[in-house]
């Protein structure tokens, strides 16, 4: 089975969070000496970032939403063999107020194409979105003769990570998630926000 690879230490985050590496000594040295006073077990020092995003990146709740076959795939990936929650990412919403991923997982036709853009918008920000199968990617088998399949879901929401396939394994889709987890894990809201850069 697939192992994650993200980061579980204070130091690990530090590391991948802050690329100055001035910046980054004087975190790692504020640690260093947290651990020096026999508090390293119960604190750590860093950037307000990278916190937010380990905890966003851990708790990821997908929108129970499943459009064609592809759909079959995805609640393979919940079930016990390949057991979604062990990465946080198990907790499939039945509203879009709640969720902030939208796995458009099966063939999405024209009749069924403001609805999905409809429910996009009805996610709270930061939200993504994953194109699961080759019917989400371009219109798989259906690109040639199908007029009424929309040829990619990118064409009416924006998309964040491709999966390909027809369909795709749940390996792929639990890949799929460590990307968006590495998305999220570089993501600079706040420093954006409130430094400007
Ligand atoms: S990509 Fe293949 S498996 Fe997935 S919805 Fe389309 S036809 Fe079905």
């Amino acid at each position: 089975m697939t192992e994650t690879t993200r980061p579980t230490t204070a130091a690990q985050m530090i590391s991948d969070a802050v690329q100055d590496p001035k910046e980054r000594r004087r975190y790692l040295g504020l640690m260093d000496q947290i651990k020096s006073e026999g508090l390293g077990a119960n604190m750590a020092i860093v950037p307000l970032d990278a916190a937010v995003n380990w905890a966003r990146e851990s708790s990821i709740w997908p929108m129970t939403f499943g459009l064609a076959c592809c759909a079959i795939e995805m609640m393979a990936v919940g079930a016990p063999k390949f057991d979604l929650d062990r990465f946080g990412a198990g907790a499939f919403r039945a509203t879009p107020r709640q969720a902030d991923l939208m796995i458009v997982a099966g063939t999405v036709v024209y009749k069924m194409a403001p609805r999905v853009k409809r429910l996009y918008e009805q996610m709270p920000d930061p939200k993504f979105v994953m194109a699961m199968g080759a019917c989400t990617v371009g219109g798989g088998p259906y690109y040639k003769f199908g007029y009424h399949v929309v040829k990619g879901v990118d064409k009416i929401i924006p998309v964040d990570i491709y999966v390909p396939g027809c369909p795709p394994r749940p390996e792929a889709l639990l890949d799929a998630i460590f990307r968006l987890q590495e998305k999220i894990d570089v993501q600079r809201n706040l420093k954006i926000r409130y430094q400007g850069n």
